[in-house]
């Protein structure tokens, strides 16, 4: 992407404003934004602890400051890594175990603050577990269930060894057997969410894939159509355009005339003799000789003019502009350069001429009327001789 840094309203890009959530990476910005919604949460319950303890719910000497500003700082530590790329390096980019770890000490330090609202406070744990269910699988949410449980026990474990007086020990037991069965629910559940999720995203992967290949074929398909279309007004052998192309192109032709009353000029060429070339040399030899016309008629005329091979050694060409005197000048360099081609390399001595007539649009022509007068004047150059020009 052009501009990794994004766009301003004027659509040029930022240079110097480093953006916090990337647009080029979706993917990047998908982990950064699941990050800050970890952040928000631990802003939200910080909150909510010292609430809890301003109304003497928590113990009042909870060390909130030092947990929520360590647990603040490695976030910060987490994001940059992340949005740096650095993170990448590792098979879980999010970095999910370690920022549910940080989460779950956090959980069990504020547990042991928590006093009687200990009960309540242990469905934080869940929350955090809910974060695993997007990114981790089976196996890896029973290793941080587990984990949960080890770190819960641990609590309990140490109350009871520093402070056994305060402790409830069914109520301890009741609270660890909850947690117990919340974990096993979301090792299920989670790992059922998970399952889901990872068949979606291959599905729209495959998706992906086949459309990719389709918009392929589909390009393949134009070209060929494409090719097609080019074929069907092309004749095989010189590639000019086909009888049926030109009689298009000077109904068009005519159309317009009508329209603006400009003249236009029609000129049929036929090459002489041609059936002796064919007869004394050889078909092949007649073809080539064809090949070689078409070559030298497409250099000498210009683009704009439409020529056409309008059957066995007959060609026409439609000039939409330009004088008669231009014309009449091209059709004889044509005449001219074709007398005096060279065919040596395929019969020693071999020369073909050409004739041609020339007609001008009328305003009460059709294209049969244009079309005939042009043949007559060709007719009239055979008969004069041949080698020639004629027009009416
Ligand atoms: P002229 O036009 O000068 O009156 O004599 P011509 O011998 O050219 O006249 P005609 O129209 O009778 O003969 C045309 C010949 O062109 C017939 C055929 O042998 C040859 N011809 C037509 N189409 C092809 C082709 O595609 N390939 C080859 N080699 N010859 C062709
Ligand atoms: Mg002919
Ligand atoms: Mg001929």
């Amino acid at each position: 992407m052009a501009y990794p840094l994004g766009r301003n309203n004027n659509n040029r890009p930022y240079q110097h404003v480093l953006r916090l959530i990337p647009q080029h990476d979706p993917v990047m910005a998908l982990r950064l934004n699941r990050q800050l919604m970890a952040v928000y949460s631990y802003i939200l319950v910080w909150g909510g602890t010292m609430l809890a303890m301003q109304l003497g719910i928590f113990s009042y000497d909870t060390p909130h400051k030092p947990l929520f500003a360590s647990l603040l700082v490695f976030n910060a530590i987490v994001f940059a890594l992340i949005r740096s790329g650095a993170s990448k390096i590792f098979s879980d980019p999010s970095l999910t175990i370690a920022q549910m770890l940080s989460a779950i000490t956090l959980v069990t330090a504020l547990l042991h603050y928590a006093e009687e609202m200990r009960g309540a406070m242990i469905s934080i744990y869940f929350m955090v577990m809910t974060f695993g269910v997007f990114a981790l699988d089976r196996t890896k949410m029973i290793v941080m269930s587990a984990v949960v449980i080890v770190a819960f026990t641990g609590l309990i474990v140490y109350e009871f060894i520093y402070s056994p007086k305060l402790m409830v020990f069914s109520l301890a037991v009741g609270q660890w057997m909850i947690l117990l069965l919340g974990l096993i629910w979301f090792v299920f559940v989670g790992g059922y969410i998970h399952n889901l999720q990872q068949r979606i995203r291959e599905q729209r992967e495959s998706l992906r894939d086949n459309h990719s290949r389709l918009e392929e074929s589909h390009t393949q398909l134009h070209a060929a159509m494409e090719k097609l279309a080019e074929i069907a007004v092309r004749d095989s052998l010189t590639g000019l355009y086909n009888r049926r192309h030109f009689i298009e192109r000077l109904e068009e032709a005519i159309a317009i005339a009508n329209r603006s009353r400009e003249p236009f000029y029609l000129a049929l060429i036929d090459l002489d003799h041609f059936k002796q070339v064919n007869d004394l040399h050889g078909h092949q030899v007649g073809d080539e000789i064809l090949v070689r016309f078409s070559t030298l008629a497409r250099q000498t005329l210009r683009r704009s003019d439409v020529l056409a091979r309008y059957g066995g050694e007959e060609f026409i060409v439609l000039f939409p502009d330009g004088g008669r005197e231009g014309i009449t000048e091209v059709l004889e360099r044509l005449r001219e350069s074709f007398a005096a081609m060279s065919h040596d390399d395929l019969v020693p001595g071999l020369k073909v001429t050409l004739s041609a007539g020339l007609a001008g649009w009328r305003p009460e022509d059709n294209s049969d009327s244009l079309t005939r007068r042009a043949d007559d004047r060709l007719y009239a150059a055979k008969h004069q001789g041949r080698n020639r020009l004629q027009a009416s």
